[in-house]
């Protein structure tokens, strides 16, 4: 048990359900250096929402809920740290969820299913279609979910595979703490948020968005711009790093 007075409580306590999610069998070991990649990241932008990921997080639930067949991707890392919440996100939406994962077993996309379905979730995991165009087994998809996706949610995705969806001409949304990778840059929308912090804030906007009218969210997709995100996000590191080598000289 960490204690929650523990200064690292919240990155201690992702760690943990990484771990746990490994030893399900949720969870790869290249997971592990996912993880230590994104809390990277997290770190120097504060471990905080910034204003630039709330704007891509509202604009990410007006565009799943004026799509015609949203898709939500899940794999390991996104089960394990946010499982349940992503189920929920996916009812107020209507979307599916999608188990999808990197380094393929049968075996480890059933332990997903099986562990996502405890949140009362409908999940395919068929792997009965084919992306066309990528070598690794991510090409494998579901006839009724991403093969036929208009706009897909994946959080902490790969840059190849944000790549060929972008090419199957899907509108993609990315959770990814590295404004920098692959994904952040190819994606239609950039969340560049923890997803532990995203995805409940997600829940909330949806909640308020649902009731708005086509027009409306049309109108907050229209003036949203990720180039400026991602430029924001990239701005608010080197403030954050900044701010930081001066308070060190001022002790
Ligand atoms: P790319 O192929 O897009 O350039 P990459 O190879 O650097 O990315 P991957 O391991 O393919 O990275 O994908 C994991 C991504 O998920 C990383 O960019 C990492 O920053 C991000 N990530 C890891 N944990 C979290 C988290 N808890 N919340 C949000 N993003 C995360
Ligand atoms: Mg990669």
């Amino acid at each position: 048990m960490i204690p929650k007075s523990h200064p690292r409580y919240h990155s201690l306590l992702q760690r943990e359900k990484i771990i746990e999610g490994l030893n399900k069998g949720i969870v790869s070991q290249s997971g592990l250096i996912a993880q230590g990649r994104g809390e990277a990241f997290d770190y120097i932008l504060g471990e905080k929402t910034h204003e630039f990921a709330l704007k891509a997080e509202k604009a990410a639930v007006a565009a799943l809920l004026l799509a015609k067949h949203p898709v939500i991707s899940v794999n390991g890392n996104a089960a394990a740290l946010a499982g349940k919440e992503l189920c929920e996100l996916a009812k107020i939406l209507d979307a599916k969820v999608e188990v999808n994962i990197f380094y393929f077993t049968k075996e480890r996309i059933e332990r997903i299913k099986e562990y996502l379905e405890k949140f009362d979730c409908e999940v395919l995991a068929a792997c009965d279609a084919e992306l066309k165009g990528l070598e690794s087994a991510r090409r494998i998809v579901d006839s009724r979910g991403i093969l036929i996706a208009d706009t897909v949610l994946v959080p902490l995705e790969d840059g190849d595979r944000c790549e060929i969806l972008k090419k199957h001409g899907k509108k993609v949304i990315a959770i990814d703490l590295n404004p920098l990778s692959r994904t952040a840059r190819m994606a239609d929308i950039t969340i560049v948020d923890n997803i532990v912090r995203a995805v409940p804030n997600m829940i909330e906007l949806a909640k308020e968005l649902k009731g708005k009218n086509r027009n409306e969210l049309e109108q907050i997709l229209a003036e949203y711009d990720n180039k400026k995100i991602l430029h924001d996000s990239i701005v608010a590191i080197r403030d954050y790093l900044s701010e930081m080598a001066s308070k060190i000289l001022q002790t």
